[in-house]
């Protein structure tokens, strides 16, 4: 690898979650924050969440003159 046109590569770099949630990953960063994880992601958490985000897309949609089709 050819050396400064590379970002430092963070293999531990500290996740912090919206839901407060934290683990580790691999980054070019040491610390990330982010919206949604396998801890509160829909997907994980079961159908009830699923069906609030799919209300939020609907009004999201309405919003901005798309229509779910
Ligand atoms: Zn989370």
């Amino acid at each position: 690898m050819k050396e400064g046109i590379h970002p430092k590569y963070y293999p531990n770099a500290k996740v912090t979650c919206a839901c407060g949630n934290t683990f580790e990953t691999g980054s070019t960063k040491p610390e990330l924050r982010v919206e949604i994880c396998s801890k509160c992601h829909p997907f994980f958490t079961g159908q009830q969440r699923a069906q609030q985000a799919r209300g939020r897309i609907e009004q999201f949609n309405k919003r901005y003159g798309k229509t779910a089709k």
